[in-house]
């Protein structure tokens, strides 16, 4: 079955008496090369297991389940399950779930010991609360890839220095290599959302960063970032972490020779870890 045409997919929808759900963020893919282009940055073989957030039709499942051992799809809209049952009914590897994906246990979703990818088509509506979850999750991912709004792959991938440059870049550059893999018109989904999506892939690096100093950096990137137009000195100064004061801030310049007048947008994200090390240290 061609899902990756439009007349395909208008005339399912019209069949089952379906309409796309604006507020459940239903932009399907109808289209077969950015399809491909998706499947290709995930490199999945038959020894990856992945997990999909929105099954929607079941396009992207149907290509994942050809390539991987197994897909688990999560959909939060139950009345897709009719076609659903007739999209996806040849094929034997995928395990359907109906259900809000932020409300899934993820350790019983991904069980242990599977080579877990992460692959999906996302709702753009609730992006980041999807991202973090899977990132600060119990289970480790091989790879993450995902169809993002093009405002969103920017910001994860920003550089310092830049006004893209904010609390997503140093969230997720703190635990991922950030690529983006291309840009996405709107004329490849039905319906056509109003804004340009892009291929985001998240690689998860090797942990060396210290499990105790997570809260700490947590903090100072929040605090940096709420406060973006002052400086670092002046920011930081509101952190309201119990131990760190004056002495230990100016510890942290004068150590890690970090100008205090500069603003959280241009520090790095060896940076921002280094800053965070040092303050838990100061705590011992
Ligand atoms: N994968 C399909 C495709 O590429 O055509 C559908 C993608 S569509 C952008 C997003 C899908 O996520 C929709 O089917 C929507 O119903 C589903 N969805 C929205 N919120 C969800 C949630 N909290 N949990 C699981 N699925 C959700």
């Amino acid at each position: 079955m061609n899902l990756a045409s439009p007349r395909t997919v208008r005339e399912l929808l019209a069949r089952h008496g379906l309409e796309t759900k604006k507020s459940l963020g239903q932009n399907f893919l109808v289209d077969g090369n950015t399809l491909r282009r998706i499947v290709e940055a995930a490199e999945i073989s038959p020894e990856d297991s992945v997990l999909e957030i929105g099954t929607g039709l079941g396009i992207l499942t149907r290509e994942l389940a050809r390539r991987a051992g197994r897909v688990v799809t999560v959909e939060i809209d139950r009345s897709l399950a009719p076609v659903l049952e007739e999209t996806l009914r040849d094929l034997v590897n995928i395990q359907q779930v109906f259900g809000d994906f932020l409300k899934q246990p993820l350790a019983e979703l991904l069980p242990a010991g599977d080579n877990w990818k992460v692959v999906a088509n996302l709702p753009y509506y609730i992006t980041t609360p999807i991202l973090f979850r899977l990132l600060e999750g119990p289970v480790p991912l091989r790879r993450l890839v995902f169809l993002v709004q093009k405002e969103v792959a920017q910001r994860a991938a920003a550089l310092p220095g830049g006004k893209t440059y904010g609390a997503l870049s140093v969230t997720l550059q703190h635990r991922c290599q950030v690529q983006v893999a291309g840009l996405v018109p709107p004329t490849v989904f039905i319906p056509p959302p109003k804004v340009d999506s892009a291929i985001l892939v998240l690689t998860p690096l090797a942990r060396t960063f210290p499990e105790e100093a997570e809260g700490v950096f947590r903090k100072l990137v929040e605090t940096a970032f709420r406060y973006r137009r002052k400086t670092l000195a002046n920011a930081w100064s509101k952190l309201n972490l119990d131990w760190v004061g004056p002495a230990e801030l100016n510890s942290v310049w004068s150590t890690l020779k970090i100008d205090p007048g500069i603003r959280g947008e241009c520090l790095s994200v060896a940076e921002f870890e280094a800053v965070a090390e040092h303050l838990l240290a100061q705590r011992r």
